[in-house]
């Protein structure tokens, strides 16, 4: 029999890709450590501006982990007690963490079921007196309908946290998210399309008062040395990590380019095999990323486990929706509460995808997926 029975494909790994990728990145540690500036160094401030000026607004501010990033953004807009925040029920959990962490309630909502992201419409029908905020989450790198989001929270006078920490470098209506929303976080988890080799995060926004209300409120409330201006906390983004996502950034646009080619190399083999559902078409002007490349089927369960045997890890995202933790009881939504967000927990699956992922690791995945299914 052929050698690819016995293949093994991780569901993610860093590969060198591009090509040197790993040495420059070993290289910059080194001289990273060398400058002895850990804390603030010159080397968060290069990262600001180059990622600000990737992004399109006018400033970044580098903080702790994409959690940080949507608690700092929150917090800027004023979101707390008393007020209600519009997020998907289907999002990783940090999402509904943060509007939990600053006191305000979270009020989940089913996404589409074609693009499992928020829709204007969604947004539109579900905001009361309360609602202060929504956080459209573009999930799995698709972007969200922006344009008509902004135009809905413009008309009902409500405020726009976009939670960008799976989209770095997607782009809507021609321009790149987290240049639409009032301030905006990004995540660079090591995983994440852009990602650090350790936690770190980035807020973004045209709104340089709200921007130094967070950089002072991120570094314990600072102004000047030793004056505090309000009790802050610490998230900051340390230097060896700035400096590693500046050698990454340049590469961005070719990472997500790798990360579009497997996608299409998928969704062109894989469709119409059994009842498989790939990713939605996206209208003109839409670039996804593609964080992950999410498939629906009734049979996901059998699939994971079949594929497990053929050697082929597998993810569901997310298995478990956060009305149906422990954790978000207090909400009192039941099973059947959200139904679309429990019909996409209980038949998406993700498959293996990476930049730097060959040709014959995907062809034996799409090949394992259409045995399945014969
Ligand atoms: C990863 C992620 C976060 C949180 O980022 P961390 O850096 O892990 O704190 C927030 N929202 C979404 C949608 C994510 O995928």
């Amino acid at each position: 029999m052929t050698q690819e029975n016995n293949m093994q494909v991780p569901f993610f790994t860093f590969r060198d890709f591009p090509d040197g990728i790993h040495a420059r990145i070993e290289q910059t540690l080194v001289e990273e450590y060398r400058r002895q500036q850990f804390i603030l160094g010159a080397s968060v401030q290069e990262f600001e501006r180059s990622f600000s000026d990737y992004i399109g607004v006018k400033e970044a501010v580098g903080v702790g982990n994409g959690f940080d990033a949507l608690v700092l953004s929150l917090r800027a807009l004023g979101v707390g007690p008393g007020d209600d925040v519009l997020l998907p029920g289907n999002s990783f959990i940090a999402t509904i963490n943060a509007v939990q962490q600053v006191g305000a309630t979270p009020v989940l909502l089913d996404p589409d079921e074609k693009t499992y992201n928020l829709t204007a419409q969604a947004v539109n029908q579900a905001i009361t007196q309360h609602t202060k905020a929504v956080i459209p989450v573009h999930l799995f790198g698709l972007p969200c309908p922006m344009p008509q989001i902004m135009q809905v929270a413009q008309e009902k006078g409500i405020l726009v946290v976009e939670d960008c920490a799976q989209a770095h470098g997607a782009v809507v209506a021609g321009r790149q998210v987290g240049s639409f929303g009032h301030v905006n976080a990004f995540s660079f988890y090591p995983t994440k399309n852009l990602g650090a080799v350790g936690d770190a995060g980035a807020v973004v926004s045209q709104d340089l008062e709200r921007l130094n209300f967070i950089r002072k409120y991120q570094n314990y409330g600072q102004s000047q040395r030793y004056a505090y201006e309000l009790p802050g906390v610490n998230s900051r983004l340390d230097s060896l990590q700035a400096a590693v996502l500046s050698v990454k950034l340049p590469y961005l646009g070719q990472l997500n380019e790798e990360r579009r080619r497997l996608a299409r190399s998928y969704s062109q083999q894989l469709a119409g095999v059994g009842d498989l559902e790939c990713p939605a078409e996206v209208p003109p002007g839409t670039e996804p990323v593609f964080h992950l490349y999410v498939v629906r089927t009734r049979q996901r369960d059998a699939l994971q486990q079949y594929l497990q045997k053929k050697g082929i890890s597998t993810l569901v995202h997310y298995p478990v929706p956060a009305h149906l933790q422990k954790a978000y009881g207090h909400l009192g939504l039941r099973k059947g509460g959200l139904p679309v967000t429990e019909a996409l927990a209980a038949t998406s699956l993700s498959l293996p995808l990476y930049p730097g992922m060959t040709e014959g690791e995907q062809h034996y995945v799409v090949e394992q997926v259409q045995h399945f299914f014969a």
